[in-house]
């Protein structure tokens, strides 16, 4: 018996049944591989669901988890350390917002907003300005699990089992602007926004349905709340996905590559919005740890130090223009979307996507499937083109395998390229 084989058994009897792990252990990391029990390298084009930008064993956060477990792993919020107010120093100049609270988790990040907003429209209210208690989010959203993100999150298999959720949430057609008008109203406290949704499906939003949000929630009041937890902190070669289209929100969550691995949420607010806020309203016992913050100063003095960002723009663009051929070549793959190292293919079937993954973890290349149909490639920012042309190959012969892929679709009509 192998010692997966074991670990499967086991995890059967003693874990609740969560998740459907792929069968694969690993026991270490170099870069952007994984590396299994017996020595077989993983390329890596998941990590870890946009966590590890910086990959695996990176020297930098070796040296920020060694030296910071020596001096101070955990204080709690009672008493000061260092790292909070250099952190939140260096994220307010990164996001355009003003105070930052930290906690250990994406879902948190959010609940920390959906908290805020709520108290916000009760002082706005205090100070004869209308505003209820509404949240608008998007179809397609993702925000987490807890009852609140989960409340704003869109697909009904994560919330039904759990009702009732958070109560006033209401869901608009995604790019819609039209939709968005008709469901805005003063009862709304908080829009919720992803600049380019990630579990939906890697769905950029349009420029003008994100200055509609903007415009319509800065005329009440109600605040625009921008999920940047995947797609923030470089992703998509800017801090936050919502720059790339001049839009500054009142409110954005950060988490998965935050801490390079180690868990740490942040909610960033502006100014006039983190009025709502007093001593004792809100607070977490691990949140923005000594630890976790100096491993995030780390990985932020890295992405500049190794211009991540300009990296990620030029990587992401070869990888996209990859993708693009592949569309090319497959008729199978019906769109091509996102930004930076946020991308994805969308493919015809769900079952084609689902062996697409398979094949390519036989060949020792990970990716992952998300909204059934859709490809989705979240790799490190250290990734370079030569593994772009690893991963790319691998795909193209999977796809030249199929049989329902075999014949050249004309480029015209056939493949919508979206943003
Ligand atoms: C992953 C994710 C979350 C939830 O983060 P957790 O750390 O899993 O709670 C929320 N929003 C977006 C956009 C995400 O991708």
């Amino acid at each position: 018996m192998t010692h997966l084989d074991e670990l499967r058994a086991a995890e059967a009897k003693l874990l609740l049944g969560t998740y459907e792990r792929n069968p694969l252990l690993f026991v270490r990391g170099e870069s952007v591989y994984l590396i299994d029990e017996d020595g077989g390298r993983y390329l890596d084009l998941l990590s870890g669901i946009g966590v590890n930008a910086l990959g695996y064993a990176h020297p930098a956060i070796e040296k920020a988890v060694a030296e910071q477990s020596r001096r101070l792993i955990h204080i709690s919020n009672l008493y000061y350390h260092q790292g909070q107010a250099a952190l939140a120093l260096r994220l307010t100049e990164a996001t355009g917002l003003d105070r930052a609270f930290f906690c250990n988790s994406g879902t948190e990040a959010n609940e920390a907003a959906l908290k805020l907003a709520r108290a916000y429209a009760r002082l706005k209210c205090s100070e004869g300005v209308q505003l209820g208690s509404k949240f608008l989010a998007l179809e397609n959203s993702f925000h987490g699990r807890t009852m609140g993100s989960v409340a704003a999150t869109w697909k009904d298999k994560y919330r039904e089992p759990f009702d009732p959720v958070m109560p006033g949430v209401e869901f608009v057609r995604f790019n819609d602007v039209a939709d968005l008008k008709a469901k805005f109203s003063t009862e709304v406290c908080a829009v919720l926004v992803e600049a380019v949704q990630g579990e939906g499906g890697v769905r950029p939003m349009s420029r003008e349905f994100l200055q509609a949000a903007r415009e319509l929630t800065r005329s009440t009041g109600a605040l625009l709340i921008a999920d940047e937890i995947q797609s923030g902190m470089g992703r998509t070669g800017k801090w936050c996905a919502y720059q790339h289209d001049s839009i500054q929100p009142d409110v954005t969550t950060l988490a998965k590559p935050l801490a390079g691995g180690i868990p740490l949420g942040a909610m960033l607010c502006s100014e006039d919005a983190a009025r709502a806020i007093h001593a004792g309203m809100h607070g977490t016992t691990f949140g923005g740890g000594p630890l976790a913050c100096a491993v995030a100063l780390a990985v932020i003095d890295t992405i500049e130090r190794e211009h991540l960002l300009e990296h990620v723009t030029e990587v992401g663009g070869y990888f996209r223009q990859r993708l693009e051929q592949l569309a090319g070549r497959h008729a199978a793959v019906v769109d091509v979307r996102g930004l930076g190292l946020m991308l994805a293919i969308e493919l015809e079937s769900a079952d084609l996507a689902k062996h697409a993954v398979s094949e390519m973890m036989k060949r020792r290349i990970l990716i992952n499937r998300t909204s059934d149909t859709v490809l989705r490639f979240l790799p490190p920012f250290i990734l370079r083109s030569e593994h772009v042309d690893e991963a790319m190959d691998a795909l193209d012969q999977i796809l030249s395998e199929q049989p329902a892929a075999t014949a050249a679709a004309p480029l015209t009509g056939g493949t919508q390229i979206g943003r």
